[in-house]
């Protein structure tokens, strides 16, 4: 992990001059880290509590996969995708002229939605988000409120960004869209009442198995999705975004990985939260 404090100038507004009072316990997670996290109530979508409030609610930065599981639930729901379409993932991806090449395994196997999410299939998750139409996949994103406030911060909150853009870029986190550690943490709440059953399968198989199995707590069942990004100004973001039955967690901090350096950050706590400690 880098020591210099990169995310800190993500910070759009000056405006968070007072220590707010929504830490409530959750600083100690980050043990240096660099970064922000949300904790929210699932039934209810209240706050429960923040790390570094002024980015979680301040600071649009790309989100990378964790937006994987949001389209492809939305593919399913338009029949745009089944879940048992299976695609060969060729590993290699180029858009724009820029590689998005997969990072996972040779998998053995044609990739399907559940599986696309446990291994954060891009060559998957391209192929079928340009079955969108033009600017269809912009309002799905608005739909998933990722544009919008969610208003845990009152006046202090600035809201994330949604604009067309090519849907396969669109669907991997990395043009179209930007993101606040709130809004995703709000969209991950729909997505837990209405997550169709072969996205939520490759949730619990990421943390289970797949690439966000460092956010795995014993005895507890944890459904999730990593992400990795990085800013225009060269920042290297690391995420995870999920959920138990009671919360939902999204955790953005400065780092190459989400499955290494958030979904670990993200486990303890909602390890802490299930065990009544926050
Ligand atoms: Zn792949």
């Amino acid at each position: 992990m880098l020591r210099r404090n990169a995310i800190a100038s993500l910070l759009a507004t000056g405006a968070w001059t007072k220590k707010v009072a929504w830490t409530k316990g959750i600083d100690r997670y980050f043990e240096g880290a660099h970064g922000t996290s949300v904790l929210v109530d699932r039934k209810t979508r209240r706050l429960m509590a923040a790390h570094a409030p002024e980015l979680a609610g301040g600071s649009a930065v790309p989100p990378g996969s964790t937006l994987k599981p949001l389209v492809l639930n939305a593919l399913l729901e338009r029949g745009l995708v089944r879940a048992d379409d299976a695609f060969p993932c060729p590993g290699d991806l180029r858009l724009g002229g820029r590689s998005f090449a997969c990072s996972h395994p040779p998998l053995g196997a044609p990739v399907t939605v559940r599986t696309a999410i446990a291994y954060s299939c891009n060559c998957f998750a391209a192929h079928y988000a340009s079955r969108f139409r033009a600017g269809e996949l912009t309002r799905v994103l608005e739909r998933w409120g990722l544009g919008s406030l969610t208003g845990w911060f009152g006046e202090h909150e600035g809201a994330g960004r949604v604009w067309d853009a090519p849907p396969q870029l669109q669907a991997l986190g990395e043009d179209g869209v930007l993101v606040t550690t709130a809004s995703l943490a709000m969209a991950y709440c729909r997505l837990a009442s209405r997550a169709a059953p072969a996205v939520l399968a490759g949730m619990a198989d990421a943390v289970s198995f797949g690439t966000a199995q460092r956010a795995r707590v014993t005895g507890l069942k944890v459904a999730g999705k990593t992400g990795s990004a990085r800013t225009p100004a060269g920042v290297y973001l690391a995420w995870f975004a999920g959920f138990t039955d009671g919360a939902v967690v999204t955790v953005m901090l400065q780092g190459r990985s989400g499955g290494a350096d958030a979904a670990p950050i993200a486990g303890r706590i909602l390890e802490a939260h299930w065990k009544g400690r926050l």
